[in-house]
């Protein structure tokens, strides 16, 4: 066989994986492990829009629909993000995506050229350095601050010549960090001056606990240089489905749509069906599932300040964040090996010595992990603790 893609063989597979294969292999064995390394919601996605879906499959929406998704459902993300997210969008501007991953993957290839440089805020999610490199790019690392996880005016130091964009995160996988107003409108300052793209991932906009989410196109000239993706997975525990979607300039929304008819051409219609009702139906089962996050990210960051563990101010998303006080993978095998709980080491997302726990789980099985975790975490000698 003659030697494949050197650029794809560049590029590692999911550290975030590794924990989770192990904690499923040992489930598999019959080991009662409590996975809090999970990145997607317990709850169903809600009846009504199951009910959508299924509707739009007995009509017969069975056929290929329009390249950049269904009118329908392009108006009433446009109509949404004007309503939520406070900045001008037309349809003309969105495009549906087989999930916000894809919409990230579609972003990079129709913005980047080779060697354009594109600045991470670390922590940061781990598809996004994958995504980068397979569209030609190089990522530029940048450490924010481990005392509010908020980018300030550091982030000056990494632009370059080519500096081409910055991806934004806000609410924060891994650390549930919500970025202020004034943190944002630094980032917004940065692009305007040195005229960068910003990719802003939103996707968990719909859970934050006490603080205000704020969309970066919303400030000053950024609608016309920031491509927004968000998506269904989260808001409406919908990650199952694969519907996400990107809104931006028209001239980039046209190239990301030449990528998407030729690769795979839409979302589902009766899945885009289902979007709609998503968006346009009662809104109280989004704002139930946030209520039990909200409850289990009390329980978790009480519990750890109890033990004294030093957690970043985790404001949304379902990630409590926290300080490892040593090595991360160690921490991670350790409770994985004797306490039973697999949890995600800080180093699959740039943070060594920070440990991401999800509380994607429900409140029974999130306690018993606790005690499970309090049980070895008393069994370390003290400088440990
Ligand atoms: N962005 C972030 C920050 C995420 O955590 C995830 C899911 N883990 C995604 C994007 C991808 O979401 P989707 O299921 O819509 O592809």
């Amino acid at each position: 066989m003659k030697a494949l893609s050197s650029k794809v063989a560049g590029i590692a597979s999911s550290a975030t994986l590794d924990i989770a294969d192990r904690a499923k292999a040992m489930v598999r064995e019959g080991i009662d492990v409590i996975s809090l390394s999970i990145g997607e919601p317990d709850f169903d996605t809600p009846v009504h829009i199951r009910d959508a879906c299924c509707e739009s499959l007995r009509r017969g929406d069975t056929h290929y629909a329009p390249s950049r998704g269904i009118p329908e459902l392009l108006r009433a993300i446009a109509t949404k993000i004007e309503a939520d997210n406070h900045f001008p969008c037309s349809p003309e501007q969105v495009i549906a995506t087989a999930g916000a991953k894809h919409a990230i993957a579609m972003a990079m290839e129709a913005c980047l050229n080779p060697g354009d440089e594109v600045i991470l805020l670390d922590p940061a999610w781990v598809s996004y350095e994958p995504c980068v490199q397979l569209a030609g790019g190089r990522v530029v690392h940048h450490r924010l601050s481990e005392k509010t996880f908020q980018p300030d005016d550091t982030l000056l130091d990494r632009v370059t010549g080519r500096t081409k964009m910055i991806v934004v995160n806000s609410p924060c996988n891994p650390t549930g960090a919500v970025f202020d107003k004034k943190s944002l409108q630094l980032i917004a300052d940065l692009c305007t001056d040195y005229e960068l793209l910003a990719m802003s991932d939103e996707v968990y906009e719909k859970l934050v606990y006490g603080k205000e989410h704020v969309s970066l196109a919303s400030l000053g000239d950024m609608a016309g240089r920031t491509i927004t993706v968000n998506g269904f997975s989260k808001a409406y525990a919908m990650t199952g489905w694969r519907l996400g979607y990107a809104a931006a300039p028209v001239e980039i929304i046209r190239q990301m749509n030449k990528i998407e008819q030729h690769s795979v051409s839409h979302p589902s219609t009766f899945v885009m069906w289902a979007g709609v009702a998503a968006l346009q139906g009662d809104q109280a089962c989004v704002e139930n599932m946030r209520k039990e996050f909200e409850a289990r990210r009390m329980f978790l960051l009480d519990e750890f300040s109890q033990l004294k563990v030093r957690a970043a101010p985790s404001d949304g998303a379902f990630y409590a964040f926290i300080n490892a006080r040593g090595d991360d993978m160690e921490v991670a095998e350790h409770w994985l090996n004797k306490a039973r709980v697999a949890v995600t080491p800080g180093t699959a997302f740039y943070a060594p010595g920070w440990i991401r726990i999800s509380y994607a789980t429900a409140m029974p099985r999130l306690r018993e992990a606790m005690s499970r975790i309090k049980a070895v975490w008393n069994e370390a000698p003290e400088w440990k603790r």
